[in-house]
Formats: C-alpha cells, structure tokens, sequence
C-alpha cells in the first residue's frame, strides 16, 4: 500500500474546500456567551467567526448541561464517508478530562482534534494542523489549554527543582518550559499563570509558523487561545 497521498488524494480526503473569509478581530471576548440551542439551520461552510460562535454555543451547552450532541447520528456518520470538512480544529492537552468535542457538544466531522500533553507543539503536531488548514482549509485553530494541566505543573516543578524528566517526558519539559520562564514573576496562581502563558506562548508560535502566518496575513485563518475550567466546563478566551 502506498502511504504517500498525491495532492488529489489529499482534497478527495478533505471533500468540498471552505469558503476564504475575512475574519474579525475577537481578543477579549469570552466563551461561551448564553445562546440558545441553535433554531436556524447552522452554515455549510462556515466562516473563522461562525466557527467561533459555533463553539461558544456548543460549550455553553456543555457549561448548562443542555447539550444536544449534534451530528452523532448513522446518518451523520454514513454522509462522512464521502468526505469531511470540520469547521474548527482544537489543539489541545491530552488530559482526559478535557476531551473537546464534549466540551464543544459537537459531534463526527465537526473538529480536527490535535493533542499532546500541555498542547506542546512537535513537527507531528504541527504537520497535523498545516495539514487541516492546508488541505482541509479550516478556518479557525482554537488553542486549548485548561486548569490544573499536569505537563505544565510537572514542567514547573523540573525547572524549580533544576532536574529531568524521565525519558521522553523531557521533550514536553523542554517545550512548555518557557511558558514557565515567562510567566515566573506573575502575581497569582503560579500554575494557573504558566498555563495561560503556555497557550498563549502555542498562540505565538502558530502565528508565526511561516505556512500557518501567511493564512492568517491572508484572512484565511484565525488562531485563538483559550482556557477550560476543569470545574465549571467553561472555555474563556485568552489571545
Ligand atoms: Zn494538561
């Protein structure tokens, strides 16, 4: 078998090509804002900021406990055969109680779902997104970061305690450690501040990811950063 797609293969893989679109600015704005359960029919292709508000229902019907978990159905699942458009991808931590399309009360086809512990960026993750934003032309990355994330406080305390991870731990020591850095003379909550600046940090380096920054100089994709609230399933914004 021939593990190498031709580009055709690639758009057959990805079906139909979204829309461009020019995107808004959103900083500062908070997930998820209180929507009802949408009434009217949600767009075929939508746009960064339909993305956006797509997820900021989904999760706050997850916050609500009123989720509708939307395209879970066989039908739904017989139509993806053809081909899939996912609307958003999620780069996010690995943490299991953090799994996006539950926060998102989204269903199969919606989300191209990234993760690695503490959203930690590799050429695999990174090969993962290009390949959503290049192939499938989705318009909008949402950086995932939560509370209390276990590879950020391990990272933390490696770097307090000067030592090594075992094994290949390290490597995720060695990515999140300078969202440490940074972040060390912040007031508050030293792991919750290492946390945000680590998205926030992930947010940076997307941005400036040559492939992925001509996208977003285009118009053709927004990048975000956020946080979950391991306590109350709340995704707010941060960059
Ligand atoms: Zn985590």
């Amino acid at each position: 078998m021939n593990n190498k797609l031709s580009r055709r293969e690639f758009l057959q893989f990805a079906g139909a090509a979204a829309a461009a679109t020019t995107l808004a600015a959103c900083g500062g704005a908070s997930l998820p804002a209180p929507t009802a359960p949408a009434a009217t029919p949600e767009p075929s292709s939508p746009t960064a900021d339909q993305a956006l508000a797509l997820l900021r229902d989904g999760n706050a019907r997850y916050v609500a406990a009123k989720m509708v978990r939307p395209n879970q159905g066989t039908d739904r699942r017989a139509s993806l055969s053809a081909g899939q458009k996912p609307f958003a991808i999620i780069f996010s931590c690995v943490d299991s109680r953090v799994p996006p399309e539950l926060a998102f009360d989204r269903g199969l086809g919606d989300l191209f779902v990234i993760r690695t512990a503490g959203h930690a960026i590799d050429r695999a993750a990174l090969g993962s997104i290009q390949f959503g934003v290049e192939e499938l032309h989705i318009p909008l990355i949402v950086v995932m970061g939560h509370e209390k994330c276990g590879a950020v406080s391990a990272t933390l305390d490696a770097v307090e305690k000067n030592a090594h991870a075992a094994g290949d731990i390290e490597a995720l020591v060695q990515a999140i450690k300078p969202a440490i850095e940074k972040s060390k003379n912040q007031t508050g909550d030293k792991l919750d501040n290492a946390v945000k600046t680590n998205t926030v940090l992930t947010v940076e380096a997307l941005k400036a990811n040559a492939i992925l920054g001509e996208e977003v100089k285009k118009g053709k994709l927004m990048i975000v950063g956020t946080r979950y609230d391991l306590d109350t399933g709340m995704v707010e914004m941060l960059a």
